[in-house]
């Protein structure tokens, strides 16, 4: 009996790397505190906007969480996610950090051969040095923890920080990859610091960034992406994030299949930037600002 087309449909996906948008928002979220904006007050779902983290399942099953938002304990519950193999931290900001508690449940081991599930966290050596001043029960266990004083209670994550091996006059860095998955890792300016950016197949993510090197953007155009996922903070300029025009102009250079806008202020509404992208690059559907829970697939 020949194959239903969902059934058809559901195997190519099984086949794919799956990119599931956990937040949109910008470090406030989307409604901001106190506001009363029209986007802050809108009843549509697509202008709720939680901290922007993403959640990467690749073909093969392995499940690569990017960022550890402060909105992380609710972002995973509502999209099911079970279980996270490895985390990339993308930069010390705090909306893309402090979340990072809520990785405890998944060290609880599933096996009876260990009694815990150590995460490695990919990241920079700054964020990593970050980390350690900022949650130092997690980093410096050892020094806070002593046969006088054990840990008690609830425990505490298992995390195991691997510096990606960054040189910021060299934005385009290798790393061969995590658990099995190849990555290409590119370091951006961004305020004061510096975020990590990548190519994973045909997924290009670059959040939270000033501006894109020359270089990388070559890179980008020639990697025939699938899904390019850019910063995409307002349409007024910003010192420290991408705005509209110029995430725009990038999106139109790489030219990927799809180009989601995320990392979104209370300034974009949904619904009337979608009608703008619609009228600007006709109804394929080719650029549109990404949406809180959506889930896209890749090759
Ligand atoms: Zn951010
Ligand atoms: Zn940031």
């Amino acid at each position: 009996m020949l194959l239903l087309p969902l059934q058809i449909k559901t195997q190519i996906k099984k086949m794919q790397n799956k990119i599931t948008i956990l937040g949109t928002g910008t470090s406030t979220g989307v409604p901001t505190i106190g506001c009363n904006c029209q986007v802050c007050t809108s009843k549509d779902k697509r202008n709720h906007r939680l901290r922007t983290s993403v959640h990467l399942e690749s073909s093969d099953g392995i499940s690569i969480l990017v960022d550890t938002s402060p909105d992380l304990r609710y972002q995973v519950l509502r999209s099911s996610i079970k279980k996270v193999d490895a985390v990339i931290l993308t930069h010390e900001h705090a909306d893309h950090l402090h979340g990072i508690d809520d990785l405890r449940p998944f060290c609880f081991a599933k096996t009876p051969k260990s009694s815990i599930n150590v995460i490695p966290i990919y990241t920079t050596k700054k964020v990593s040095e970050e980390l350690t001043i900022r949650f130092p029960y997690i980093f410096q266990a050892n020094k806070i923890f002593d046969l006088n004083h054990p840990q008690i209670g609830g425990g505490i994550p298992h995390l195991n920080l691997i510096n990606i091996d960054t040189d910021t006059d060299q934005p385009e860095l290798l790393l061969d990859e995590i658990l099995g998955e190849k990555f290409t890792f590119f370091i951006s300016p961004h305020g004061y610091t510096h975020t990590i950016s990548f190519i994973h197949s045909k997924l290009g993510y670059f959040v939270d960034i000033a501006c894109i090197e020359e270089k990388t953007l070559e890179t980008l155009k020639n990697a025939n992406l699938d899904i390019l996922i850019i910063d995409c903070l307002r349409e007024k300029k910003h010192q420290t994030h991408l705005n509209l025009d110029t995430a725009l102009s990038y999106a139109e250079y790489i030219n990927a299949k799809f180009t989601g806008l995320i990392h979104l202020a209370h300034n974009l509404e949904h619904q009337s930037l979608t009608d703008l992208l619609m009228s600007r690059y006709g109804c394929d559907k080719k650029i549109l600002p990404l949406e809180d829970g959506q889930i896209l697939y890749y090759s």
